[in-house]
């Protein structure tokens, strides 16, 4: 941590040069501690131009997530929300969870401007960038135990997509159990968003889920073309301000939270259904043993399970171990 390296940052998302000394004046620092600031952003894996004779600058302008422009966006549920937005955290998902266990109110949602260390399902990494991915993390006491929460992410997933649609993004859609992708034009998804849940509690009751969402917004080329696996942001398909996306997403994400609490996720399983890039397609299913099986998706069930038809007749997958990819 270093308490001046965000301050300058804010200084500096107007994308154009400021000399250090103008830098420390503002402070009212010396030149060396703007520099170990800049170190500092440099360790978060923050791109900062440093140009003899003209100063620091990042490689394009960009927006802070604004606590007051979330809420606005957020709408009458506004008061549901304790939102607090870090500047930076390894993952806004493992500090929930710590959060959590320390008794944190139901409904907090925690954001982050950078995340340095985000996760993915099973050890993966979750890539993230300031100002170009928003990442934030909800926790959502439940009074059912993590065994009626079979349909938790999938459920999720209609919040998110309900939320780009309110947007204009309309061409997102699902890929079993919860990425958002949008489609190329061979049919190959690309993945825009991520979405990791993590449950607290006993599996009888209560318990609490935290919900870590990763959007990436406008990742630099070279950022989006690293990851392992094809990729896109929202910059490439609308133009969105990030604050009122995350807005948006928990307006979206408590009415869905509060359905799935009332009915589960029977009540949301059509709408799935509707918004899911593989249904009735074929896939692969990648198994944990290496094995893929092959088949066309039939549907998905009450509890998330997804149905294929395959070679062996109509199989069951359920989350936990299983990747689909399209055949
Ligand atoms: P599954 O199909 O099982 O969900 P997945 O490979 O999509 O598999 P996740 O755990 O959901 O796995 O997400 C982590 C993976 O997503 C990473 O291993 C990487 O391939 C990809 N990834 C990481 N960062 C990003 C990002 N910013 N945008 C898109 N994809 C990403």
């Amino acid at each position: 941590m270093n308490t001046l390296t965000f301050p300058i940052l804010r200084l500096l998302a107007d994308g154009k040069f400021h000399s250090g000394e103008a830098i420390a004046q503002h402070f009212k620092v010396s030149r060396t501690t703007v520099w170990s600031a800049i170190q500092h952003a440099q360790t978060l894996g923050i791109e900062i131009f440093s140009v003899r004779g003209r100063g620091y600058k990042l490689p394009n302008a960009i927006e802070f997530l604004n606590k007051d422009e979330v809420l606005r966006a957020v709408g009458e549920q506004r008061a549901w929300f304790n939102l607090e937005i870090l500047d930076e955290v390894p993952s806004t998902n493992t500090y929930l969870m710590q959060q959590s266990a320390k008794g944190a109110a139901h409904v907090t949602c925690i954001a982050a401007q950078v995340q340095t260390s985000g996760k993915g399902r099973r050890g993966r990494t979750w890539v993230s960038h300031l100002g170009a991915s928003l990442t934030f993390s909800l926790l959502w006491r439940f009074q059912c135990g993590a065994a009626a929460l079979s349909g938790l992410s999938l459920a999720v997933g209609v919040a998110l997509i309900r939320a780009l649609n309110h947007l204009g993004v309309q061409q997102a859609q699902l890929k079993w159990p919860n990425d958002v992708l949008v489609l190329d034009e061979h049919k190959q998804g690309k993945k825009l968003a991520g979405i990791l849940i993590e449950l607290q509690g006993d599996m009888e009751g209560p318990s609490a889920a935290v919900i870590g969402v990763g959007v990436n917004l406008n990742l630099p080329h070279h950022v989006l073309h690293a990851i392992d696996q094809p990729a896109t942001d929202l910059a490439q398909h609308a133009s969105i301000n990030q604050s009122e996306l995350l807005g948006v997403l928990l307006k979206h994400l408590a009415d869905i939270l509060s359905q799935f609490e009332q009915h589960g996720f029977t009540s949301l399983r059509d709408e799935w259904t509707r918004y899911h890039a593989y249904h009735q397609q074929p896939v692969r299913m990648l198994m944990p043993d290496g094995r893929n099986v092959q088949g066309v998706v039939n549907n998905v069930a009450e509890d998330g399970i997804l149905l294929v038809d395959t070679a062996l007749g109509l199989q069951r997958f359920s989350a936990g171990e299983i990747s689909l990819r399209s055949a």
